[in-house]
């Protein structure tokens, strides 16, 4: 695996990759790998013959109270792992290199940034969506490959990608989850031992809605609350938002129909985890009627 540290080298060595007709995969992380970011790099061989993996701990995603100085880094451990999984260049710049003094654009994505995630977070998909813009003008990957994990992220950044005609291939992988069904995330490392015991009630909570639609509730009202109760019950979690959304414009649904988001952020500590599914509901299938969903593979 190539190392690249440099943003003039990446462009070239981009440049010369196209020039021989090969495409190029990109998986932009935040580094402190784990199972998930590698099932993305798997994703991306299967279908590109050059494999970008970007680390860059970007500094304009998180707000000014966040974690950017605490956040997880092992790059040894993240330049290994990398190795074993099959990724042919490994893109590393520093933040002085991305951001120079005078920096001055930015790339924003309106309205679906200021829901879920972004309500709490005001900055932080503006942050995402420049340094991936950037990262994209740098690597020029034929596909990008996000994870489900992040759903709201994935559906801003094919929204950036349609407005701005960005000829890349967007592909969102499926969310990997330790045995007891907690998405895997970075983040994780900050729970506590007790906290670490109480965190799969996000995913508890979840399947218990994949239930519920199963069994014919259609009601996002009646679904966030259940899901609010199944949490504060079982947990010490703060609950920051849940929502049952569609998954184009991320509005709240009060009546279940279509591809729907049930997503949720909830903060053990210094921890706070997101997670969701996405349900696709029959137009046809009315409250308690046989018709089962058909439900995503998590
Ligand atoms: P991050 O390093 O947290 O910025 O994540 C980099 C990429 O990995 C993003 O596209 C995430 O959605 C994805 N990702 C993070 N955790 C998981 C997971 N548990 N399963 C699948 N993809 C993930």
């Amino acid at each position: 695996m190539d190392i690249v540290t440099d943003v003039g080298l990446m462009h070239k060595t981009a440049k010369a990759i196209r020039h021989d007709d090969k495409r190029i995969g990109c998986v932009p992380t935040m580094g402190y790998l784990h199972q998930g970011h590698l099932s993305l790099v798997r994703k991306a061989r299967e279908l590109s013959q050059v494999v970008v993996v970007s680390l860059f701990v970007n500094p304009t995603q998180f707000g000014p109270q966040e974690d950017y100085d605490t956040y997880p880094r092992d790059l040894p451990r993240d330049i290994q792992l990398l190795e074993e999984t099959g990724c042919d260049i490994l893109f590393q710049p520093t933040a002085e290199q991305m951001f120079p003094p005078g920096h001055s654009t930015v790339v924003e994505v309106r309205g679906l940034t200021d829901v879920l995630c972004g309500a709490s977070r005001p900055e932080h998909f503006q942050g995402v969506t420049t340094v991936v813009t950037m990262l994209f003008d740098i690597i020029r990957p034929h596909l990008a490959v996000f994870g489900q994990k992040d759903a709201q992220q994935a559906i801003v950044i094919r929204r950036m990608v349609t407005d701005l005609h960005q000829d890349i291939e967007i592909v969102v992988a499926p969310t990997v989850r330790e045995p007891d069904g907690l998405a895997m995330s970075s983040r994780n490392e900050y729970l506590s031992p007790r906290e670490r015991l109480e965190a799969p009630v996000l995913y508890r909570a979840l399947q218990w809605v994949r239930a519920r639609v199963e069994a014919g509730e259609r009601r996002g009202d009646a679904l966030i609350e259940g899901m609010r109760r199944l949490i504060e019950t079982a947990s010490s979690g703060q609950i920051d938002y849940i929502a049952v959304v569609d998954t184009t414009w991320l509005r709240p649904l009060e009546e279940l129909s279509g591809e729907v988001l049930i997503a949720l952020a909830v903060k053990f500590g210094r921890a706070r985890l997101i997670d969701n599914i996405i349900l696709n509901i029959g137009n046809h299938g009315a409250p308690g009627s046989p018709e089962a969903p058909s439900t995503d593979a998590q």
